[in-house]
């Protein structure tokens, strides 16, 4: 059998199993879209999605800001979401062990092309595609 590895949910604090380099990561408590996500499991590019009033996104232009109304954005293209895998130290039946543990760098993230023609981008857990 494939040996399993702790994650965490970073919206929730669900722990769940994962194998190594596992990707496409969904928190199966909340849904939430976590760390690297391949091509054909993201949204396609000229989809178009919502984002909600209030929500945070960065422009490239601004830095980071937040929606003042929910408004329309065509997706000019994804950003996969980053994970890390590296060696950690866990307490483990009473013992230290050395072990890969997962780290959750980002999650995928749709960008648009903002005002003035600079990118906008915003986590995919904080839009709604139509
Ligand atoms: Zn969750």
């Amino acid at each position: 059998m494939e040996r399993k590895y702790n994650a965490t949910c970073p919206f929730c604090g669900h722990h769940f199993k994962v194998t190594y380099l596992q990707v496409n990561l969904i928190c199966e408590d909340c849904n939430y879209i976590i760390g690297y996500h391949e091509d054909d499991k993201l949204p396609e590019q000229g989809s178009f999605f919502l984002l909600p009033k209030g929500t945070t996104y960065h422009s490239m232009l601004k830095g980071n800001v937040f929606s003042r109304r929910k408004t329309k954005k065509k997706l000019h293209h994804m950003l996969n979401g980053v994970v890390n895998w590296h060696n950690g130290t866990v307490f483990e039946n009473g013992h230290y062990i050395v072990r890969p543990c997962l780290l959750i760098e980002d999650n995928p993230k749709v960008r648009w092309v903002g005002s003035g023609n600079y990118w906008c981008s915003a986590d995919i857990n904080n839009v709604e595609f139509l």
